[in-house]
């Protein structure tokens, strides 16, 4: 394990300070990455403050590879990816808070820190939210049943079984098919647990098709599409569950039933970015993504505050995060220094046919070194074009052999692309174009 500074030295005194030009507020990749840019242009002082009490946010639990192959072009798993931007880190002069949860952030960039030394309040010139994302529970889809033991958001079940080193259950129904689900029916059948089924009630899994091959066809789960849990059993502790199959308007359809007996459910029904902070902050949030309204240099609509990770939108691959927590350490180092473009002339982006969500949500056209476009369909598209035009301007156009709403497409766009441009940015699905 890489060592860098330990809590006892910020809380004797010896390095914190009350001033500092940028605070990043979380150590996950997407913290490490603004915190370790930010360092690199120019910022005077950089602090990271994580709650945990180490670094590396969620990828420390995601002992399985498929992480970097953007971005080192390896197949790195969660924790070497998180130890490469961990030693970037600590090799430069950027200071780390661990353990310490910034439980207040004011609209003039007061951060409140609570840690083992207690309350602390420091001042920002920038601040980068990099907080993350949290799961949706059993409360939140209105689970059916009693609340038996047994029944566990997949990534806290990841968290037992990787770090904790407790094996959650022997048989098991999976609920939902994001990746994290898919991830952990893989990890709990190399445990030798018996996964008895991957439940979606969409027509398509929410995650990767790469994990669709790999965690559920390699060990012959089944993958229920279009159907629910219409109950699920047992009062101490789970027994089985009734799965139902589902209209297009998630009505169960009659004589579809099917129940499977099981110790273990796992819930992975969806993330959502942890914004508190922001909306006390006052950043205005977007409906659709859940995270922070962004223009291109990553900045919110909350000046000297930008955003990037899951606490923006909740991403696929960590290299993107990567890639857009750069654009946003790099522009928080600009503000702090007042070197920030304060150009007004944006231009606003829109999704339009097919196409769910687009960011960021306005581009200025004067700083084009952002992470380019950033979308995700709104169901699976197959031999289809994404357009992104400008009034009648085409400015991109790529063809897919396939897209779906798990997968985020990345546009990157140039100056040149830009420039004289006076319409709205929007993006489109094309068929048979
Ligand atoms: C199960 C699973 C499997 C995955 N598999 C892959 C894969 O194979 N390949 C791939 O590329 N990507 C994968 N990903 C995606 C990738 O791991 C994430 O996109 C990435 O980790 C998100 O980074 P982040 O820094 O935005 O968030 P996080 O990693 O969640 O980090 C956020 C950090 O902020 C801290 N924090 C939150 N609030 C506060 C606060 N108030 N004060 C202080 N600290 C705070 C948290 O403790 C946390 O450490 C996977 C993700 C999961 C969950």
């Amino acid at each position: 394990m890489q060592e860098y500074k330990q809590m006892s030295e910020y809380n004797e005194g010896q390095i914190y300070k009350e001033h500092y030009s940028v605070v990043v507020i979380g150590g996950g990749p997407a913290g490490l990455g603004a915190g370790f840019e930010a360092k690199k242009n120019g910022a005077d002082s950089v602090l990271i403050i994580e709650r945990d009490i180490v670094l590396g946010g969620i990828l420390n639990q995601c002992i399985h590879a498929g992480f970097g192959l953007h971005e080192f072009k390896q197949e790195l798993t969660g924790p070497e990816y998180a130890e490469r931007f961990i030693s970037f880190v600590s090799a430069e002069d950027i200071d780390i808070m661990l353990n310490s949860t910034v439980i207040n952030l004011s609209e003039d960039r007061k951060v409140t820190v609570v840690g083992p030394s207690g309350l602390k309040i420091i001042q920002a010139d920038a601040v980068v939210l990099a907080m993350g994302c949290r799961e949706r529970t059993a409360g939140a889809i209105a689970l059916k049943g009693y609340r038996p033991s047994g029944v566990f958001s997949a990534g806290m079940a990841q968290r037992l079984m990787n770090i904790d080193g407790y094996c959650v259950g022997k048989e098991v129904v999976i609920y939902g098919s994001g990746d994290i689900g898919l991830i952990m029916a893989r990890r709990m059948a190399l445990e030798g647990a018996k996964v008895k089924a991957v439940v979606e009630i969409m027509p398509f899994s929410s995650g990767l098709r790469r994990n669709i091959a790999q965690c559920l066809e390699d060990y012959d789960i089944p993958l229920y599409l279009s159907h629910n849990i219409s109950a699920v059993h047992g009062k101490d502790r789970v027994t089985g569950v009734t799965i139902s199959q589902i209209d297009s308007s998630f009505k169960e359809i009659e004589g579809t039933q099917k129940e499977f007996s099981c110790d273990t459910v796992l819930l992975s029904v969806g993330l959502i970015p942890e914004n508190e902070l922001s909306l006390k902050a006052g950043v205005p949030l977007n409906k659709i993504t859940s995270g922070a309204i962004v223009d291109s240099t990553m900045q919110t609509e909350l000046e000297g505050v930008f955003a990037c990770g899951n606490v923006l939108h909740v991403h696929d691959i960590v290299d993107f995060v990567t890639r857009e927590s750069r654009v946003a350490g790099k522009n928080a180092a600009l503000f702090s220094k007042g070197l920030l473009n304060k150009q007004k002339s944006e231009i606003k982006t829109a999704p339009k046919k097919g196409v769910r969500y687009i960011l960021p949500n306005k581009i200025l056209t004067q700083n084009p070194d952002g992470a380019g476009l950033f979308m995700r369909v709104d169901a699976i598209y197959n031999n289809a074009k994404i357009r992104v035009s400008s009034g009648d301007k085409v400015l991109k156009e790529k063809r897919m052999k396939q897209m779906i709403p798990s997968e985020m497409i990345n546009i990157p766009l140039k100056f040149d692309d830009l420039k004289d441009l006076t319409e709205d940015i929007t993006a489109e699905v094309v068929l048979n174009g």
